[in-house]
């Protein structure tokens, strides 16, 4: 079921960033947005593409007491034969249902919703950056709109998709991360909100953020909320492991995010023959695989970065260097193929990329 979505464009057009390579990320917005409203009379409804501009909202908004607000990230890509191309949108739109579904908030129909995204897509298509690495981010979400204080599911809510060129992750090509392994705060809790992609689980991870950068990491390894015991998830990214030749990832618990990324992984090792083990990992089995050198490789997945080489980790205030602080050959294999397939270098074997216009 498509909606039937009205444009209204822009009669002021920005100028597109000059300097592909200081795009960075999520900083310029295109010159439009999707925005539809919920009710629970009308459903969803006046779905429209305008001009990108600020929101209005009543004071009162749920999302602004309560965290009523879920989201996805995907990329658009130029790909080597001019197409603008998105990379598994199906994915990223029965996440967004089964975000929805965790927070009371309404779902949106699938072919709709996929319509919704090629539609803005398309119109902002002179947007899709040039340049080797660069892609154009879009980022749907949805938030509870009810103008009230009461605590209880919403009936209005308001889903917008905003676009956002973006630069190469590493313009000076993969660099190895630092880690920190976190034992204090966590993330998330089973059969709370941690399969779900809310801002709420990223206003529970601030803080540890923070302090893992004053101390000159990069992001947050977190353990489960429970024992801390178990590996879960690096910041915005799912991870992997390689040890003894096994790839070991964390199971898909509950309390982690289900990364498209992830998935597109693990199916990509298990078709070259690696086998893989999705499971539970102790923290002690991991560090006892770096201190003893079984652990040969270790990276992050997720849109934003496709693969994340990890040189070092630490735990309980001791240094592990993994893979000699360099990119392991498989993780490089991973980020080879991957980004081949999203930029259209090399045949897309298994039918991830989604034609949306000429170029
Ligand atoms: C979005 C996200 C990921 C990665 O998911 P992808 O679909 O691969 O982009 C991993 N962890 C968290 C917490 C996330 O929000």
């Amino acid at each position: 079921m498509k909606y039937e979505i009205s444009i209204t464009k822009t009669t002021e057009p920005k100028a597109k960033p000059a300097d592909e390579s200081k795009l960075g990320f999520g900083k310029v917005f295109t010159d439009h947005m999707f925005l539809m409203e919920y009710n629970t009379e009308k459903g969803w409804h006046d779905a429209r593409i305008v001009p990108f501009d600020y929101l209005p909202i009543h004071p009162a908004s749920t999302v602004l007491h309560y965290g009523a607000e879920i989201f996805e990230g995907m990329k658009a890509y130029r790909t080597q034969n001019g197409d603008i191309s998105l990379f598994r949108p199906m994915e990223n739109i029965r996440r967004l249902n089964n975000s929805a579904d965790r927070l009371c908030l309404p779902k949106i129909d699938e072919e709709g919703c996929l319509d919704i995204l090629k539609t803005i897509v398309a119109l902002e298509k002179d947007w899709v950056p040039h340049e080797e690495g660069t892609s154009l981010y879009i980022r749907p979400f949805m938030f509870g709109n009810d103008p009230h204080l009461g605590v209880h599911a919403v009936h209005n809510a308001t889903f917008v998709v905003i676009c956002s060129p973006v630069g190469a992750y590493y313009p000076e090509g993969l660099a190895p991360t630092k880690i920190a392994i976190e034992s204090e705060d966590v993330r998330a809790v089973r059969g709370g909100t941690g399969y779900a992609k809310c801002g709420g689980n990223y206003a529970a991870s601030l803080r540890a953020g923070q302090k893992a950068e004053d101390r000159g990491y990069t992001q947050v390894l977190w353990l489960d909320g429970v024992e801390r015991k178990y590996i879960e998830e690096v910041g915005s990214m799912n991870v992997m492991f390689k040890i003894n030749g096994t790839i070991v990832t964390p199971a898909l618990t509950g309390s982690v995010l289900p990364g498209i990324t992830r998935k597109s992984c693990v199916e990509m090792l298990r078709s070259w023959g690696y086998p893989v083990e999705e499971r539970l990992l102790s923290v002690d089995e991991l560090i006892a695989a770096a201190a003893d050198g079984t652990l040969e490789e270790a990276w992050g997945t997720g849109t934003a970065a496709v693969v994340s080489p990890i040189g070092h980790l630490s735990y309980d205030n001791k240094e592990y260097t993994v893979s000699d602080d360099k990119i392991g050959s498989l993780t490089q294999k991973l980020y080879d193929a991957l980004t081949g397939i999203q930029w259209g270098k090399v045949e897309d074997t298994y039918h991830w990329c989604e034609f949306v216009c000429k170029g």
